[in-house]
């Protein structure tokens, strides 16, 4: 089967389309957002039936490229691509892991958290670069001339592009703001040989310099904008379906910043209801910090306008921002989701983190905000007891290790924490440590 996919403008009355081998990412005749559309007709000729066996059949096996969890779900994602041209690292299939210890706490059995993090290179942000950097080596193999692919980032984006890019030997430039992201985050992308701007600005003021060098120069654009990306991050909801036997969780919450995972999320549950793999759709919770909460300020008026902000600090880097591209398609499918968007502050989202933390978990500020936020709505009996909740952890803990340190030792000024665990300095005395050992251990 010749399965096809194009990009369209998401504005219906204009609805341009252009072919995956376009360099566009905007809609040329009315400035719009574009989508991947699929010819769901074709799609169709197969029953929910039939997919549900081709995914699980190559899911977590070796057999190229199918047994990345995006590649093998390749016919809905990015037919074009040659199997050939694909550049993958194993992407997706990651751990659905039953938060049953917390649930207990909190009064809740069904919850489970998916850990998107537990990847290449320790954010979910591979499941959408995977897929785009195999389309410029498809277009570059088509003789497409591409001297580098570039990226604005807030950390995790550049580690993703650096890394794919490597792999496929293609040259790629990450815009940075200084000082703004993590030394794990900074050290990805110099590892892996990306030419690496560190901007005294914010993501914002990255974003803009990267998409005017990329609007003026034939440089390749890797920022969610592109809506390549959104193709591969919308396999999220369809694994996790998956992981449950193809049933449905009652509420997902995720943390979001430029708002494409948001997106993306929302395009995988209406792929898989459109052809007949579910019959019903979650709610979905977008999680804001409070210091960049657009969306949220917007969703207290109904979506009836939305006003870009200034982002401030905040220990959830990578949702820093202030004026979100992906905004228009995060309203339209949180409206359709009956979506709810919910904030969370520096407080909240870093005690929500460490409290879940102590169930064996180790979260990164954005998936705190994810928790803070689902308790705030369970404190509001939003979410109710008997209800299935996943909440989609973003990256990796371990690439926030200042954020969890601090933490820890109290050193952050206006941060209160109630779950901090400060280690005990000793001298190599017997004594001493069997007093701190047996005066302690209660406590823990
Ligand atoms: C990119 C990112 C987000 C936000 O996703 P958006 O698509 O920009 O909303 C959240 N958490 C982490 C860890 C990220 O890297
Ligand atoms: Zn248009």
């Amino acid at each position: 089967m010749n399965y096809k996919a194009w990009f369209q403008c998401i504005d219906e009355q204009c609805g341009q389309t252009y072919p995956l081998n376009e360099i566009v990412y905007k809609c040329k005749s009315c400035g719009n957002l574009l989508e991947v559309m699929h010819d769901m007709e074709l799609l169709k000729k197969k029953s929910p039936k039939e997919w549900k066996e081709l995914f699980d059949s190559r899911y977590r096996r070796q057999s190229w490229p199918f047994g990345s969890s995006v590649w093998g779900k390749k016919e809905w994602v990015c037919p074009y691509v040659e199997s050939e041209n694909v550049v993958s690292m194993y992407e997706g299939a990651t751990n659905l892991f039953w938060a049953e210890r917390f649930g207990k706490q909190v009064g809740i059995e069904d919850i489970w958290l998916k850990m998107c993090g537990n990847s290449h290179t320790g954010s979910f942000k591979d499941l959408g670069m995977t897929v785009l950097v195999s389309v410029v080596k498809q277009m570059m193999s088509e003789g497409t001339d591409i001297p580098a692919v570039a990226c604005a980032s807030t950390g995790d984006t550049s580690a993703a592009l650096a890394a794919y890019c490597a792999s496929a030997a293609i040259p790629s430039i990450v815009f940075l703001p200084k000082d703004k992201v993590s030394i794990a985050q900074l050290v990805q992308p110099l590892s892996n040989g990306a030419l690496v701007l560190s901007i005294d600005t914010d993501f914002d003021g990255c974003m803009e310099l990267v998409q005017r060098i990329c609007t003026e120069h034939n440089i390749y654009l890797a920022n969610s904008i592109n809506s390549l990306r959104i193709e591969g991050q919308k396999t999220i909801s369809i694994e996790l379906c998956q992981q449950f036997q193809w049933d449905l969780p009652d509420w997902v919450i995720i943390p979001g910043g430029n708002l494409g995972n948001i997106s993306a999320l929302g395009k995988g549950f209406l792929m898989m209801y459109e052809l007949g793999l579910i019959n019903k759709l979650p709610r979905l919770v977008c999680a804001q910090a409070q210091q960049a909460n657009p969306l949220y300020l917007s969703y207290l008026k109904g979506f009836k306008e939305f006003h870009p902000v200034k982002a401030k600090t905040t220990f959830a880097s990578a949702i820093q921002i202030g004026n979100p591209v992906s905004v228009n398609k995060a309203i339209r499918i949180l409206k359709r989701f009956d979506g709810i968007v919910e904030q969370a502050s520096e407080n909240e989202l870093a005690d929500a983190a460490a409290m879940v933390d102590k169930t064996g978990t180790f979260n990164c500020p954005h998936t705190g905000v994810a928790l803070a936020v689902f308790l705030k709505l369970k404190e509001k009996k939003v979410i109710k007891p008997s209800d299935k909740i996943v909440i989609i952890s973003t990256a990796h803990g371990l690439k926030f290790v200042e954020f969890k340190i601090g933490y820890h030792k109290d050193q952050f000024e206006g941060l209160n924490p109630h779950f901090s665990n400060r280690p005990i300095e000793l001298p190599c005395d017997f004594d001493a440590v069997k007093d701190a050992v047996f005066s302690n251990i209660q406590a823990s």
